[in-house]
């Protein structure tokens, strides 16, 4: 295992969602939010849109690569973009509503959009989850960005789940390394593919992976040669604190962020798939960006991860839980003149808290068992003109494949009763 898979190599950033798959979705998120929450973070609803200001800003912070390339813009003269990941859009509205406190932290759940290395792209949107913690310069608080990732990771069964960090070093350091691994890249253009040769955002995006460039790329300048004295010693510090609470980690001083905005500690999570390693999440500090878009110096840290690939990797390595299927009942009239009886004694089921599931008038009701069992319900109720007029209805037990007439006002007793008898299997 090899190679590792970054977001603009990873296929299972694309799937639709479907409403057999919705469960999963519904679980990952019920995990999301649990863990969340026990980590005193807050919910968040950040804006789909992000004006044109917002945009330019964030292109400032960073003019060597060309991630805004990848940003929706919608319509030919308006200038709006759809939100291409969380915390742009979050720092833009907290701003924005002055409702900035000193400390925040928040986590969010939701679609992004971005063109993944393709200018035509129409189908980039993708879901994340993130938090953001806005306020600490501590290391503490890094520290405990990256362990919330991996904590939830753990939650969602990925207890293989690898961390590697880099530093990005204060907007000084930074600058000087990336002048000098662009140098480096002029320098050796005419070794690179044609792909990586294109321009340096290409580089920095593909080499890593790339056949032919991978030897320059890991050769090609880190940022650590570079780093002053703060830079040094913060990041010496994560790394002390991280081993001591027996963090695994690798130091990767080629690791890159989609993102330019990072500055100091950067980090991503990687899960073994199939032959190779997935990318599912990562994060850094970013209290650059804070004080570019915003003009204000707050610092802040925080990690988003890529639901899409998650779900990919649980459904390989089967990490989704067993669903016990509840105990549900399928009801039928076999007539119109029968739906009022069937509307009463919905309603006392559900009453009496049992699932009910109402399927279509028919006289052909033995056409349905097949039907209430891949529903996956236990009984079928069926109310036909027959034994309606001997005040009863047929129950039958689908599995124990048995039915009887049971009189109405005994319905409930004797649906509760194969209850009963169900669970206690
Ligand atoms: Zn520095
Ligand atoms: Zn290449």
């Amino acid at each position: 295992m090899t190679n590792t898979k970054n977001d603009f190599q990873n296929n299972e950033l694309r799937r639709t969602i479907d409403i057999k798959d919705m469960w999963k979705w519904q679980h990952l998120e019920q995990v999301i939010h649990e863990t969340m929450i026990f980590f005193n973070y807050q919910e968040i609803r950040p804006p789909m849109f992000l004006t044109q200001d917002i945009i330019d800003k964030v292109y400032d912070v960073d003019k060597f690569t060309t991630i805004v390339d990848s940003f929706y813009r919608i319509g030919d003269e308006d200038d709006t973009y759809l939100r291409p990941d969380g915390t742009i859009s979050y720092l833009t509205h907290l701003f924005g509503s002055n409702s900035v406190k000193d400390r925040n932290l928040v986590y969010y759940v939701g679609p992004m959009f971005r063109k993944f290395g393709n200018p035509n792209d129409v189908n980039g949107q993708f879901h994340q989850f993130g938090a953001e913690a806005i306020g600490s310069d501590s290391y503490v608080t890094d520290i405990e960005t990256i362990r919330l990732g991996l904590k939830i990771f753990r939650q969602f069964g990925l207890v293989n789940t690898q961390l590697e960090i880099n530093s990005y070093g204060c907007p000084n350091c930074k600058h000087k390394f990336e002048n000098k691994r662009y140098k480096y890249w002029q320098e050796n253009e005419d070794k690179l593919c044609s792909e990586c040769s294109k321009s340096y955002a290409n580089f920095i995006r593909s080499a890593e992976n790339c056949k032919k460039c991978n030897t320059l790329w890991l050769n090609s300048p880190i940022i650590f040669d570079e780093c002053c004295d703060k830079c040094t010693e913060n990041f010496n510090v994560i790394k002390k604190n991280l081993a001591n609470l027996m963090c695994d980690f690798t130091v990767n001083p080629h690791l890159n962020m989609s993102f330019p905005y990072y500055d100091n500690i950067i980090f991503k999570y990687k899960v073994p798939y199939k032959k190779d390693y997935l990318m599912i999440g990562g994060g850094g500090r970013y209290n650059n960006l804070v004080k570019t878009l915003t003009g204000k110096d707050i610092p802040a840290i925080g990690f988003s991860a890529n639901m899409e690939p998650i779900i990919a990797v649980m459904e390989n390595d089967k990490l989704f839980p067993v669903r016990k299927k509840p105990f549900q009942v399928y009801i039928l009239a076999t007539s119109q003149e029968l739906e009022t009886s069937l509307l009463q004694i919905v309603q006392e089921l559900r009453d009496n808290q049992i699932k009910v599931i109402i399927g279509p008038t028919t006289k052909n009701s033995s056409k349905l068992v097949s039907t209430a069992q891949n529903e996956s319900c236990s009984i079928m109720v069926v109310i036909n003109e027959d034994s309606i007029r001997e005040g009863k209805v047929v129950v039958n037990d689908l599995v124990k494949k048995h039915q009887q007439a049971i009189n109405l006002r005994d319905i409930l007793p004797s649906i509760n009763r194969l209850k009963k008898t169900l669970s206690n299997k």
